[in-house]
């Protein structure tokens, strides 16, 4: 079945659809024509969230979180239907998908039941027969710009709170997964969300997402994407001094002691390698292995990533599914292959692709500097390099332009602890896959990873769409 997708603008379902995505493991299948969407969509959907804004500001926050609450109920009885309709236009496995709708489920929930608490702070003044409260005022209109990889919990831990702090927003969905992103917007709407408080516009990023950061009437752009795009990005809306997040690449590390089990490392890693076909910004890459343990380590992660069984996500039996794209599969390949010239040794995967499948792939033998140790790649490639001690280990995980997430494995609290404290990374996971985050803590990295300034998710996602207003209320 081939799902029409539109814009959605003040309330209405609009745009004429004819950008089409084919399901990954089944190129003959088409999943969707959405909107190529131009420049006058931009400005139709800003107009109508300006328009609906100061509306929305006004309704009682415990309002707006019903309408987010609701959404989430409906959400949760589309579960099955959107997950599977997210598999075949991103290619995750059923279970993968699955999970991923139900995050987007719990972050509306989340945010929703912050209806009931969003406000601010009643504090002492000095000043005698005063009181002084803090006001978080939202900042107007919100664009989210968003990746295929988490196409429908991206925009909702964006979108819940925008919405719950009062924000009209506009949302550009990724071009490859725009089925995902309209059943969170389809929920919203049924909620009884009203028109123009949420608009979702489709199309190029060169032109809805550029549109979107050049205009004035944008007061807060999220992004999450590359590192590149998201630093250009950064420049326009500094320039205009617009608030902006930027959440984007890595080069996730592990370091593994020789105090771990070698087997239960194996699993953590290959967890975070492999899981989501490692396209996942948080996926571990990189693996260093102090020297008792590396030999051992590299044999049982070889074996983790033989036991992966590579196929379209809807099959019961798939563990991995397709990479998401030609373009994608394209990077992968050639990954591994400058990784062979730069002198690596393939210990698991490396073969040829079948179709959009690539078989997870260990490489060892890699020097420092290769570009598999510094560059992203997305894929499910993973490096492992011996290092001398802890010192050693440490000082290579943080030798990296990102800084998203890293992991040890270690029986020892203190080498936890110093870790903890002295990895350059926005999350850090002990005995724990680098990929997998709970939604009620802050998310974000440092260096490259991010803008490194406003955290989404968690108790302080609000923070980047309110600015905060100090009344003095002063009766004798
Ligand atoms: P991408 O940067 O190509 O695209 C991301 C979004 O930006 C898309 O919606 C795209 O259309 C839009 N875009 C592209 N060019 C634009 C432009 N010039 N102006 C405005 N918008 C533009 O990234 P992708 O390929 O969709 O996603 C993969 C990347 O995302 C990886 O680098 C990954 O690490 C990163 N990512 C980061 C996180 C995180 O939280 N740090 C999470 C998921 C993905």
């Amino acid at each position: 079945m081939t799902t029409t997708v539109h814009n959605l603008i003040d309330g209405q379902w609009v745009g004429d659809p004819q950008a089409e995505r084919r399901n990954p493991a089944r190129p003959e299948e088409l999943v969707s024509v959405a909107p190529s969407s131009g420049t006058d969509a931009v400005d139709a959907a800003l107009v109508a969230a300006g328009q609906a804004q100061r509306a929305w500001a006004a309704t009682p926050a415990p309002t707006r979180g019903a309408i987010l609450l609701d959404a989430a109920d409906l959400l949760r009885s589309r579960q099955a239907d959107v997950a599977r309709d997210l598999v075949r236009e991103e290619g995750k496995t059923l279970a993968e998908g699955m999970g991923e709708v139900r995050r987007a489920i719990d972050v509306l929930r989340y945010f929703g039941s912050q209806g009931w608490r969003h406000g601010g702070d009643v504090l002492p003044s000095a000043v005698p027969g005063t009181t002084v409260f803090t006001r978080a005022e939202p900042i107007g209109v919100a664009a989210l710009i968003t990746p295929w990889n988490f196409p429908i919990a991206i925009p909702a831990w964006k979108m819940a709170p925008a919405l719950i702090s009062g924000n009209a927003v506009v949302l550009k969905p990724a071009e490859l997964t725009p089925v995902s992103a309209s059943h969170l917007a389809t929920a919203l709407t049924d909620a009884g969300l009203p028109g123009g408080v949420l608009n979702v516009v489709h199309g190029k990023g060169s032109v809805v997402g550029d549109a979107l950061a050049r205009d004035p009437r944008v007061g807060a752009l999220s992004f999450t994407g590359s590192t590149a795009v998201g630093l250009g990005l950064h420049e326009l809306l500094h320039a205009r001094r617009a608030r902006v997040q930027l959440e984007m690449g890595g080069k996730n590390a592990y370091l593994v002691l020789d105090d771990a089990d070698p087997v239960a490392a194996a699993r953590v890693v290959a967890a975070g390698a492999f899981g989501l076909t490692g396209q996942a910004c948080t996926a571990t890459s990189r693996v260093y292995c102090t020297p008792g343990i590396h030999e051992a380590f590299v044999a049982a992660v070889a074996k983790e990533a033989e036991g992966f069984v590579p196929g379209d996500g809807l099959d019961p039996a798939t563990t991995m599914g397709p990479v998401v794209s030609v373009a994608q599969l394209a990077t992968d390949v050639a990954a591994v292959e400058r990784a062979r010239q730069q002198g690596a040794t393939v210990v698991a995967g490396g073969a040829e692709p079948e179709g959009q499948l690539f078989a997870p792939t260990v490489l060892t033998g890699v020097a420092h500097d290769a570009d598999v140790v510094r560059k992203e790649v997305f894929g499910p490639v993973v490096a492992v390099i011996e290092v001398a001690d802890y010192d050693e280990g440490l000082a290579r995980v943080n030798d990296s332009d990102y800084g998203l997430t890293a992991g040890i494995c270690t029986g020892s609290l203190a080498a936890a602890h110093h870790f903890a404290e002295h990895a350059a990374v926005g999350v850090v996971k002990v005995n724990r896959p680098t990929s997998g985050l709970d939604l009620n803590v802050p998310f974000g990295g440092v260096k490259d990873s991010s803008s490194n300034t406003f955290r989404e998710q968690g108790p302080t996602a609000t923070e980047f769409y309110t600015w905060s207003k100090t009344v003095y209320l002063g009766f004798e």
